[in-house]
């Protein structure tokens, strides 16, 4: 239930409401707002039934929560969250780009990406280490190396880097090597995963799976939240429909929906999304345009020869034209780059 505090409520008022619930054995969450402050609070709702909060001094009014998610919703929390890593934030006025390749191959490719992205714009490096891929045949990834590939590339351009945790037990390696750990669509409602990531300090980027509802998605996001991190990014990256053009269909929608019902920031994946390098351009001015806080896409500098996703990956000089394009597109919709 939500606690909305009257403009004028003094913070002796607050800090005896907080004080009241947690000796009830309930969890409150302050949300300081412009206006006003309200404290959202989590648990066995009835417990409060026996001591009215709506009495309390500097108490406007108590409503339940709605929406089947409690946490990520933005009854709970009106303001929109900005998650910070490593000094950069995510879901502020200033997009972010979190651009590399789909996989980690080598270390001198990682490099001469990371860098070739990072004059162009981006701030976050992507690589996956890990790879969810649809048949054994195909490249699983370089593990642990490419983890630390990935750290060592932080080290010598400065970009914080994003990678795909798969297995509960690699957690701790990644959480070594990464600045945000990456569940992948195939892994969203993985549960003891994500209440695994739930107990990390790391941010964490969490992909819509390919047939979740935007409800399931936001219900994933809330094991991750009532776990304890709060450091949550979504990811729209493309649902499947009976369209067979493109890969998946990059939900559009999805971007302002979410922006409604959560606090959370929001990041559209483009090159998922589509499946093809030329659409990434289009979409990803869309999706900049409809409000999203950022993007991650794949670049590779030889996308023919590339071990995954190569149809889907930009040229390094594709991927600056587009920054440039991107900033344009921001600055009209009152956004930065
Ligand atoms: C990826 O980012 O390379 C990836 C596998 O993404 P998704 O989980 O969205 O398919
Ligand atoms: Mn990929």
């Amino acid at each position: 239930m939500i606690i909305v505090l009257k403009p004028e409520a003094t913070e002796a008022q607050i800090k005896h409401i907080v004080t009241k619930v947690k000796s009830i054995g309930l969890k409150p969450m302050i949300s300081r707002g412009i206006e006003r402050t309200i404290i959202g609070v989590i648990g066995e709702e009835d417990l409060l039934r026996v001591q009215p909060l709506e009495i309390f001094p500097g108490v406007e009014k108590v409503m339940p929560i709605l929406a089947p998610y409690k946490l990520v919703s933005r009854e709970f929390k009106p303001s929109d969250t900005v998650v910070q890593v490593d000094g950069l934030r995510v879901g502020g006025k200033r997009l972010v780009v979190m651009a590399g390749p789909c996989a980690v191959e080598n270390f001198e490719l990682l490099l001469s990406v990371a860098k070739q992205v990072k004059r162009a714009g981006a701030s976050v490096l992507r690589g996956g280490a890990f790879k969810p891929r649809t048949s054994p045949y195909s490249f699983q990834g370089l593990g642990e190396e490419g983890l630390k590939f990935l750290a060592e590339a932080k080290k010598r351009t400065g970009l914080p880097v994003i990678t795909e945790l798969m297995d509960l037990r690699d957690l701790e390696l990644v959480e070594r090597h990464a600045d945000i750990i990456q569940i992948g669509a195939r892994n969203m409602q993985n549960f003891d995963l994500l209440k695994e990531v739930g107990r990390s300090k790391k941010p964490v980027l969490l992909k819509r799976g390919m047939a979740a509802t935007v409800k399931d998605l936001l219900l994933s996001a809330e094991y991750i939240l009532q776990n304890g991190n709060f450091n949550v990014i979504l990811c729209e990256r493309g649902i499947r429909t009976f369209e067979t053009e493109t890969r998946f269909t990059l939900d559009m929608n999805a971007i302002p929906v979410i922006k409604n019902l959560s606090h959370l920031p929001i990041l559209v994946d483009p090159s998922h999304g589509t499946g093809r390098w030329g659409l990434v351009p289009p979409l990803a001015k869309a999706a900049v345009a409809a409000g999203a806080d950022g993007l991650i896409i794949e670049v590779h500098p030889k996308p023919e020869e590339a071990l995954s996703d190569g149809p889907q990956s930009m040229l390094p000089e594709k991927f600056s034209k587009l920054m440039v394009e991107l900033k344009r597109v921001a600055r009209a919709v009152g956004r930065e780059l």
